[in-house]
Formats: structure tokens, sequence, C-alpha cells
């Protein structure tokens, strides 16, 4: 049966083409989608297409923008089988991961995809990027959608959202998921994981779009100073901290900075231990240098990236949840976005 899909064009280098005048990147025009990708029209699917106003380089986006396009997937999940949305690719994990998030009991695809290069250049990679994306989020078992979870389509790669990260600035070849397999290896077949990949609930759908941006990353570093951490602790309606530690959640052993960290945590705010890496987990207490983090009251991150425990933090906040209820939901997997080993 043929499909329906809706196309989001958010903004981000795939939707450019060259003027042929003045040789500057603009924006493409989705009308003329067909006309751009002729062989679209081949496939067994209608697709729409809906472009925001304005459109956005990546590095703009933010919780107002989320709720823009979380609200458009809520206003025509009923119309259509699957999503794509077209993204810059720099905050691309960012946004998978905090759709993940806000789009509870979600049962049909929604795929991000972007390129390197712009859709109007020869060598471009967002052509094969965008019809990749479009098959997958087509893609039907006895019409059931067959990857029914945010994901990233990205060269040869689908991933789930809310486990990635752009690793690479020029690479074709841009995005990391450390921890979790791929959800389908794009080649002469899309071959799925179904194992891998979240089955539907077919519960109906709740769009979750209060979202608290009291949040705050700290990215140990050696010869982080005592200023720096504490300005931090003090922010102003500071509630949560990722804090990025090395390895499998270690610190330093310095008192200063436990103390630092424990008044912070005594003064309500809730810090979450990620690590750094781009592969493994955080393990509270393996390791001398994380086994006071765990007695100050720091919440161990387990495998999640930096970009999924932002969205998360966001999210949970922006539900209300503090104190014991919110550090439990932390360390729960709500979409798959960690393991617990
Ligand atoms: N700066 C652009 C953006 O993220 C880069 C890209 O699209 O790849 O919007």
């Amino acid at each position: 049966m043929e499909s329906n899909i809706l196309v989001i064009y958010t903004g981000g280098t795939i939707g450019m083409i060259q003027d042929p005048v003045s040789g500057a990147l603009t924006p493409f025009n989705f009308d003329a989608l067909y006309k751009h990708i002729p062989v679209l029209q081949n496939f067994n699917c209608k697709i729409d297409t809906y472009c925001f106003e304005p459109l956005i380089d990546s590095s703009n986006m933010n919780p107002m923008f989320w709720v823009k396009l979380a609200g458009i997937i809520e206003e025509n999940y009923e119309k259509y089988d699957g999503f794509v949305v077209l993204h810059g690719t720099d905050t691309m994990a960012y946004s998978a991961s905090m759709l993940s998030f806000m789009l509870e009991n979600l049962n049909k695809p929604v795929v991000f995809t972007g390129s390197q290069l712009p859709m109007g250049v020869l060598r471009t990679d967002g052509r094969e990027n965008f019809i990749n994306a479009i098959e997958i989020a087509a893609a039907k078992t006895d019409d059931t959608p067959v990857v029914p979870e945010v994901s990233i389509c990205f060269e040869n790669r689908l991933m789930r959202g809310n486990r990635t990260n752009k690793f690479n600035a020029e690479n074709f070849n841009a995005f990391l998921s450390g921890n979790y397999p791929l959800l389908a290896q794009v080649g002469v077949h899309i071959r799925y994981n179904h194992q891998h990949i979240l089955k539907p609930n077919f519960k109906k759908l709740k769009v979750h779009k209060n979202l608290d941006p009291g949040v705050a990353i700290l990215k140990l570093f050696p010869g982080i100073t005592e200023a720096v951490v504490n300005s931090i602790m003090t922010i102003p309606g500071l509630k949560a901290l990722i804090l990025e530690t090395y390895g499998a959640g270690n610190a330093p052993t310095d008192p200063w900075f436990l103390q630092a960290l424990s008044r912070g945590i005594k003064s309500g705010i809730t810090i979450f231990n990620v690590t750094q890496c781009k592969g493994g987990s955080v393990e509270m207490g393996k390791y001398e240098t994380s086994v006071q983090l765990g007695g100050i009251g720091v919440v161990g991150g387990f495998d999640i990236t930096t970009e999924s425990a932002i969205a998360k933090t966001m999210y949970l906040l922006g539900q209300g949840h503090t104190g014991l209820t919110f550090e439990r939901l932390l360390q729960t997997p709500l979409r798959g976005e960690l393991t617990i080993e």
C-alpha cells in the first residue's frame, strides 16, 4: 500500500542550491522537489513538504524550534505514515534526541537527515541521504512501520537518534552511534536490524512541549580551577548539571572539587555523570576517582550521550520532576537512550 510521507525542512546545508548568478548558497524551493530529484516520482509513496519559516542554520536550534517541530508532527500525525526531517547536521543529534523524548508513544518513523554538501552540488551526499530517509520512513511490514522511532539516516547508516553524535565536520560519514548497534545498514538492500529497533506500542501519541532550559554542561579537563566549578555551581536557577567526566565516569579527587559539587547538590542541583568517551559506560565505583562522586550524590548516566542527557534533563524538568523521582527517571531508559549494565 502507498505510504504518505511528510518532509519537514527546517534548514541546513541539505536544502541549499547554488545561485547560478551570485554563486551563494540559497535555500532550495521545495515546491520544485520533483524537479531537483526526479527519481522521487518512482517511489510508491506520496510526499508532501512543510518548510520552516524562517529556515534556520541548526546552530540556531533552541527549545522554541523543538516545540514547533514536535507540533507540526503532532498536527499531521494521523495524516501521514512517516516523517522525514531535513535538518542541519551541527545540532541534529540534539534535535533527534529531544524529539525522541517529546514524542511519547511514537508509533511512526521520524527520520532525520541532512548533508555535508548542498543538494545542488554535483557530489552532494544530500540526494542519497534524502532518498534513503524517504524509503525508510515509508517502509512497512504488514501495514506496520518498520522503524517506528526517531532515527538519523546518514551516509549508509540508520541510527537511533538519541544514541548519536556528530563526530566529523567534513566526512560524509559524520555521525556515530558509539553505544548502540545500527538500526539498519544501507547498501544494495536496506538491511534492518529488527532486534534493535523499538517495537510499536499502539498507544496514542502524547506530545510533551514543556521543556526546562535550567541545565548546563561542565566538561572536565586537567587544570580546571575552583573558580570555574564554583561559578557553574552557583548559576541562579540551575537545576541540573551534566558533568562530562573522564573514562568510566572518573573525576579529580581534590577536596575543593568534591566540596563544590557537594554544595551544589545540597542546594538542589542534580549532577548527572556522563562520560567524555564516545563509547562505553559510566561505572561509578570502579575507580577510586569515582567512588566519592557516588558518595556525595552524583547520579551515574551509564552510556547516555551528552546530547541525549541535555535533552532528557530539559524534558524531565519540564514535566515537573524533581529530587529522587527525577534521578530515578534519569537512570531509567525511556526511549532506548541508555543501557543499564
Ligand atoms: N551549519 C549547518 C547546519 O547545521 C551545517 C549543516 O547543515 O550541515 O545547519
